[in-house]
């Protein structure tokens, strides 16, 4: 085992049905300086202090981790690390000549990918992306954000299928492509789970449609095929274990990583980032819209699944297809969309776990007036998950408030004492 850029990599990556039983977030017990910094980002209680009220926090049970990694990017020390890691499979794969191998990265990796490269905070990067995807020697680049725009055509279809009726199933409806909101619902609000979008992630779509569309249009071997998510995000780790991902009749997802391992190992194999030239994914299934790219953003699914409504139901096309009033960094932004022949569309865009609980309890006790609700785990959506680049301001200011904390701590104690 080693640790590269506080990511750990293990040569036996887990089997599938490990998956819940995994450690995707740990912490390094002696890099811990008992801060509790972690414990004010995480919304569900996993990371707690190993023996009881104080000491080096641990995350206790899997169970109740959403693997997010808000811990991770928020901790100013750099003692949590992420306890899975595929990147010497996916090198070794790449080196071998029978195997397929497929990279699909997620819309928001194209705007974190250039910062360990020397770029601005979310520059777009995408162009010397597919161009490193391609020197590191995959054989494919599909896009997930192909897969985006499927997703929003039918998780805007079933909204409109549930507002009329067509499918006997509640609103609001919520959103599905957030693994860490998935993961909290199942674990915390399980009678909700009909109220979630029936719709798989985009990278749950994109996985089973390489191994089959993207096999035949390619005349691969579906059982050669090897793919490879690329994610802003810890949690899409956990997802692409999944055992009910296997719709392809394979594994549809074999392997994961975050932003920062592609970073490292672009690196790794010594290619020169910045003098890359711009390309682009391979068209058969690469090709996508504007819609796709605001995935990443808080708001960016439900106002592109709006689009998509507003037009089936309208028969019109939006005079401005920005819809402001749904796109959000604040922890909850309520919005009263008009459709034409349908009236007022109630929705809601919610960012961070923990702002989604007094949602989620309005929707348990049946007094909700939302018809549609996004939840995003990680405070501003996917382009700030737990996978992106780590800032060194974020953690700046995770010191500062840590540091406050313990004057506080202190002084409380003295005031005690
Ligand atoms: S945030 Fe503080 S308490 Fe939590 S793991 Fe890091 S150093 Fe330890
Ligand atoms: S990964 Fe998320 S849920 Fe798990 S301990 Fe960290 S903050 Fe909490």
């Amino acid at each position: 085992m080693r640790v590269i850029e506080n990511v750990v990599t293990l040569s036996n990556a887990p089997i599938p049905q490990d998956a819940d039983n995994v450690y995707f977030i740990q912490v390094d017990q002696t890099k811990c300086e008992e801060c509790g910094e972690c414990e004010n980002h995480c919304a569900t209680g996993a990371i707690q202090p190993k023996d009881g009220n104080d000491g080096p926090r641990t995350v206790a049970d899997p169970a109740t981790c959403v693997n997010c990694g808000q811990c991770l990017v928020n901790c100013p020390y750099g003692a949590i690390y992420e306890g899975v890691s595929f990147v010497d499979e996916i090198f070794n794969a790449l080196k071998d000549p029978d195997t397929v191998v497929v990279s699909m990265p997620a819309p928001a990796v194209r705007y974190g990918l250039g910062e360990p490269f020397g770029y601005p905070i979310g520059t777009y990067v995408g162009g010397k992306m597919f161009a490193a995807l391609r020197k590191l020697g995959f054989d494919y680049i599909w896009d997930n954000q192909m897969t985006a725009d499927v997703t929003i055509m039918e998780e805007g279809t079933e909204l409109l299928h549930r507002l009329t009726g067509k499918i006997k199933k509640p609103l609001p409806q919520f959103t599905s492509c957030c693994p860490g909101w998935i993961k909290f619902m199942e674990t915390f609000y399980p009678e909700l789970s009909e109220n979630v979008s029936t719709c798989k992630s985009p990278i749950g779509m994109l996985g089973p449609l390489s191994k089959t569309y993207g096999a035949e249009v390619t005349k691969a071997r579906p059982e050669k095929i090897y793919t490879v998510s690329i994610m802003p995000c810890v949690a899409k780790k956990y997802e692409g274990l999944r055992t009910e991902m296997s719709d392809s009749g394979f594994r549809d997802i074999d392997a994961t990583i975050t932003t920062r391992e592609l970073a490292y190992m672009i690196k790794k194999a010594g290619i020169d980032f910045k003098s890359l030239p711009d390309e682009e994914p391979d068209f058969d299934l690469g090709d996508s819209t504007g819609a796709a790219t605001i995935f990443g953003n808080s708001g960016g699914v439900m106002e592109a699944a709006l689009r998509y409504a507003y037009e089936v139901v309208s028969g019109k096309k939006l005079n401005d297809p920005d819809i402001k009033a749904v796109r959000s960094h604040k922890g909850v932004k309520a919005a009263t969309i008009n459709v034409p022949k349908f009236g007022d569309l109630e929705v809601c865009v919610v960012s961070g776990l923990a702002n989604a609980i007094p949602i989620l309890e309005e929707v348990k006790q049946g007094k909700s007036k939302y018809h549609f609700i996004e939840v995003m785990t990680c405070p501003g959506g996917c382009v700030n998950g737990g996978g992106q680049p780590l800032f060194p301001d974020v953690r700046e200011a995770s010191l500062l408030r840590s540091i406050i904390a313990r004057i506080n701590r202190r002084f409380n104690m003295r005031k005690m004492g």
